[in-house]
């Protein structure tokens, strides 16, 4: 039957379109705002979690610094 042969093709079709890979949007790390290249050396302006450890930036708020992995946050002092 042909009503059967196209009923198949349209199914193995709908397979196909379900595996087909989306692409994902790409998460951009603005490096450049987390490092500082001041006379040759380079320099991290965020801290690293003290909780987390190495590799986990604190991310910069106007009154304090926070990780945003695991919530510790830092009041920043006040510069006056
Ligand atoms: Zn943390």
């Amino acid at each position: 039957m042909n009503t059967q042969r196209s009923w198949v093709f349209k199914a193995l079709g709908d397979i196909r379109m379900a595996k087909k890979p989306r692409p994902k949007p790409k998460k951009v790390v603005k490096i450049a705002g987390i490092y500082g290249v001041a006379s040759g050396e380079i320099k991290r302006k965020n801290r690293f979690c003290p909780k987390c450890g190495v590799g986990v930036f604190m991310a910069n708020h106007a009154n304090r610094i926070a990780c945003g992995r695991c919530g510790y946050s830092e009041m920043k002092k006040p510069t006056s």
